[in-house]
């Protein structure tokens, strides 16, 4: 692996995560919602930030921005194209675009909806991805700012990934996720497999994530909306992804 992860929970539900690339000894941090936790992490751990990755503008992901990069002189990138600027902003960068950091590569992809420009970042040679507020486990974001039809093209990008990537998201929504997919898809054994997981996991307060995304493939139903059987069983059989796609999320929206 050439990325070493620790996740800072922040707020009530948020991830921050802080990433050191072993061969460089570079580190970076992953929306910081908050500033204070993550210096006193990072210090515990003698890591020194260089790096500030943005996923989109919201205030639980770009609070401690402005703070943390006083505090380190990292260098902040993110979406330029989001709807609001993302504060301290140095460089801007848009799907397709990669970021080099050491000895690894992220590839930045466009997974808009949540908010208008959001991107997450996946490294190619540890095969993590930092989704944000795009895909959870077991979920995908609010459509804050954009419709299904903005949304789907990006889940499949994601869907694109290999297997074995694992899934950094901005919030443990994963219990209440399971719930509600369980409620639409209560004959997916392997679904029930990972809701004893998640139970288990979060009775002992410990993180769901990095999910594993060849399992996300199978359980999570944001990714799997042009799946004919599952959409057949909802009376969407014969529809576009994408529709079906509009139809869980209202589902998830009012669970
Ligand atoms: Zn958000
Ligand atoms: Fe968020």
């Amino acid at each position: 692996m050439s990325l070493e992860i620790e996740i800072v929970p922040i707020l009530s539900d948020n991830y921050v995560y802080l990433a050191r690339e072993t061969v460089s000894g570079k580190v970076l941090c992953v929306d910081p919602g908050e500033a204070a936790p993550v210096l006193a992490r990072a210090e515990e751990l003698g890591w020194d930030i260089d790096t500030i990755l943005i996923t989109h503008h919201h205030g639980d992901h770009v609070a401690g921005v402005k703070t943390l990069k006083a505090a380190t002189g990292a260098t902040v990138i993110g979406p330029g194209g989001d709807s609001q600027d993302i504060p301290g902003l140095d460089q801007s960068v848009a799907d397709g675009d990669t970021v080099s950091f050491g000895s690894e590569t992220f590839k930045v992809i466009g997974v808009y909806g949540h908010t208008s420009g959001h991107i997450t970042y996946f490294a190619e040679t540890d095969q993590a991805l930092f989704s944000g507020d795009a895909l959870f486990s077991v979920g995908c974001g609010r459509f804050f700012e954009g419709t299904a039809a903005d949304m789907w093209p990006g889940l499949l990008k994601l869907r694109e990934l290999p297997d074995a990537s694992r899934v950094y998201c901005g919030h443990e929504y994963t219990a209440t996720n399971v719930a509600f997919a369980v409620s639409i898809d209560a004959d997916n054994a392997e679904l029930h497999r990972y809701a004893g997981i998640v139970a288990m996991l979060r009775s002992e307060e410990m993180p769901t994530v990095p999910a594993n995304l060849g399992l996300e493939k199978k359980i999570n139903p944001f990714l799997r909306a042009d799946d004919p059987t599952f959409a057949e069983k909802h009376g969407y059989q014969g529809q576009e992804g994408v529709t079906f796609l509009a139809h869980i999320r209202a589902g998830k929206d009012s669970f």
